[in-house]
């Protein structure tokens, strides 16, 4: 997993989205003028023998590409973390940086996509261009992993190419629909929970509560077997 991650970090496939995390650690937001930008693909975060993954979209201009950690250093990680310690899964309810002490057990986190694309949207070219690092992270967790949850739509459709790189199976058809407290159940393949993503949009407005992702951490520990 240390080399995965060591040779996601150093990946340049896309031209547009190499230069966008580029630029953006370059000028910086003012709030953090003053801080190293890491400016480069965002690896997974978590243990290798997870027995959950949270699976998101893509990492955060000014979170994980200033930080180097998935969800860490803004609104959305905050949001997560706490749930997620809640849910026992996490030993402290806050990510501000890569050296913050934060650990996790029986969890894996990761991203459809590694770089920060500029409005939050990968191209579709992008997409498949990232895949085979998801897959290839998911192949090494393939022998523990019980359950994903996938934090939005893009992470929910990103799962079913999965499906079929990693456990050799074709995918539904049609696609489940993805929906807050979606779940798909396959043989000999992990669960899949659909979960609102934890964005500012959707937190701030009342759309995802706390309860909420209560509720999907819950399901998701007692599918996957973990106390
Ligand atoms: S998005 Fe993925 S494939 Fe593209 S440059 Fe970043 S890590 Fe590489």
């Amino acid at each position: 997993m240390a080399d995965l991650d060591a040779a996601v970090s150093d990946c340049f496939a896309c031209p547009r989205l190499v230069q966008w995390r580029e630029e953006v650690a370059r000028t910086r937001r003012a709030a953090f003028r003053d801080q190293e930008y890491w400016g480069r693909p965002v690896p997974g975060l978590g243990t290798g023998d997870a027995r959950i993954a949270i699976l998101g979209l893509a990492p955060a201009a000014h979170g994980g590409n200033r930080t180097g950690r998935i969800f860490t250093g803004d609104r959305s990680g905050d949001v997560l973390f706490a749930a997620l310690h809640r849910a026992g899964l996490a030993n402290q309810p806050t990510s501000v940086a890569a050296d913050d002490g934060l650990t996790v057990r029986d969890l894996r986190i990761f991203s459809a996509v590694r770089c920060a694309p500029p409005d939050n949207k990968p191209t579709p070219l992008e997409r498949d261009t990232c895949a085979p690092w998801l897959h290839r992270e998911v192949t090494l967790i393939r022998p523990t992993l019980r359950v994903v949850v996938a934090l939005g739509a893009f992470a929910w459709a990103a799962w079913w190419p999965v499906l079929q790189a990693v456990y050799g199976q074709r995918p539904p058809s049609p696609r489940p629909a993805f929906g807050h407290g979606a779940h798909w159940s396959g043989t000999n393949a992990p669960d899949l929970l659909g979960c609102y993503h934890v964005s500012q949009q959707n937190t701030f407005t009342g759309r995802l509560t706390p309860e909420m992702l209560d509720d999907v951490f819950g399901q998701a520990k007692q599918l996957a077997g973990v106390d």
